[in-house]
């Protein structure tokens, strides 16, 4: 009997198996990854892990046995090429059909790359998987090398702090005039830029580059727009991920940027459901749809899918929030601070406990919190949905 099928074996497609099961959900469910591991926790990938303090094995989100236990068909490997709205089947890579009642596609996304010359050659890395930071940390072996991260955002900051505390050259280059440009304020890339800089990172802000330097297709540097090359042995290149949606939009689901769902994660076929950081969904704290990368986000969607499916009433919508660890900064963000037209300073810049408040027309609409938990907490019970 078809059941149902979940789409990618990650964080949101794990919680719907879960969730389905925990809400009485006695039907087949189909789980299907298209990597090699059962479901894994990722912000472990550009912390602990890179840094060695946790194994491949601790980031699973369940132990090896816990799907078979729980009636749930876990397949690893399996990846999902082509979906038929008409029949309601999948088709897998191999060739096998799967037949499903309900399909909830949870394949997340994929790092984005860079196209201009070089970007395929050895020594360019990028940070997505397990295997990912496999083959970085292979290449990091060997003594200290010069690292090179393309992006100033969450994850190649994480990546440069994890890899000057072993001891690497790193440099940040990063085409806007600030870290952390597309998701925080000045206050906030401020810090960031202090903390890494006095940590013996170099920063170049404002740098677009128009190749990868390479000999015998092997990373040798970057050059930059201005004709300036900078040497390195390798190259993590962090800048964003795109959704994984091309099965479903190419069977003609409607996915603009990321599957557009509703507030049930119902796409434009209401067979089909999305979660996770390949959804558009309309989260009640953003004027608009919005896709977040973030793991309370791909749980909160999950459960509200799943109970979509057994007609269940769906959980109260939570405040969206991330974390984000490099070295002794430990950045707490809730809220969506998207259109902010003031921000409020609590505590002090300069190395201490420190929080910046976002207020839309006099709303408090997010709050990034740096080592001030009390005031996360505090502001994640200001902070309402819009129009509330
Ligand atoms: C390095 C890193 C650090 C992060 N740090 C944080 C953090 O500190 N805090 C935080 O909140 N969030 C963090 N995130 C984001 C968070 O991990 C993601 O938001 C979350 O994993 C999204 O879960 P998901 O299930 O939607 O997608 P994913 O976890 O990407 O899972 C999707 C799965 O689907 C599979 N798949 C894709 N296409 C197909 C297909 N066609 N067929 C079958 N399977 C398919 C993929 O291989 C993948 O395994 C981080 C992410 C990364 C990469």
């Amino acid at each position: 009997m078809a059941g149902t099928i979940i789409v990618g074996a990650g964080q949101a497609g794990a919680q719907v198996a879960i969730s389905l099961r925990q809400g009485g959900y006695r039907d087949p469910i189909l789980l299907l990854g298209a990597e090699a591991y059962p479901p894994y926790e990722r912000p472990p990938l550009s912390k602990e892990l890179l840094a060695g303090k946790r194994q491949t094995e601790q980031l699973a989100l369940r132990k090896p046995d816990f799907y078979t236990a729980q009636g749930i068909t876990l397949r690893t490997g399996a990846r999902v090429t082509g979906v038929d709205r008409a029949a309601k089947t999948v088709l897998l890579a191999d060739g096998e059909v799967a037949a499903f009642h309900q399909l909830v596609w949870a394949a997340g996304g994929r790092a984005r790359r860079l196209t201009c010359p070089g970007a395929d050659a050895a020594g360019v890395h990028v940070i997505r998987t397990i295997d990912d930071v496999a083959a970085l940390s292979n290449d990091l072996t060997g003594g200290r090398r010069r690292v090179i991260v393309i992006g100033g955002g969450y994850i190649g900051l994480e990546a440069a702090a994890v890899l000057r505390e072993q001891g690497h050259a790193v440099t940040i280059v990063e085409a806007q005039d600030r870290l952390l440009a597309r998701v925080t304020a000045p206050p906030i890339s401020d810090i960031y830029r202090q903390a890494h800089h006095a940590k013996g990172v170099l920063i170049r802000l404002g740098t677009t580059l128009s190749a990868m330097t390479t000999q015998n297709d092997r990373i040798t540097g970057l050059r930059l727009a201005d004709g300036e090359e900078i040497p390195a042995d390798l190259i993590i290149v962090g800048i964003g991920i795109q959704p994984n949606i091309e099965p479903l939009a190419d069977a003609g689901v409607e996915c603009p940027n990321g599957v557009r769902v509703d507030a049930a994660c119902r796409s434009s076929d209401p067979d089909i459901l999305a979660v996770g950081d390949c959804a558009l969904f309309p989260n009640p704290y953003a004027v608009d749809p919005v896709r977040l990368e973030s793991v309370p986000n791909a749980v909160e969607q999950a459960r509200i899918a799943a109970a979509s499916i057994l007609g269940t009433p769906a959980p109260a919508p939570a405040i969206p929030w991330f974390w984000s660890n490099q070295y002794n900064l430990r950045l707490q963000s809730a809220g969506l601070n998207r259109d902010w037209d003031r921000l409020e300073p609590v505590g002090n810049p300069d190395g201490g406990p420190f929080a910046l408040r976002y207020f839309r027309q006099d709303r408090l609409i997010a709050v990034d919190c740096i080592n001030m938990t009390a005031e996360f907490n505090q502001a994640k019970r200001e902070i309402l949905p819009v129009g509330c």
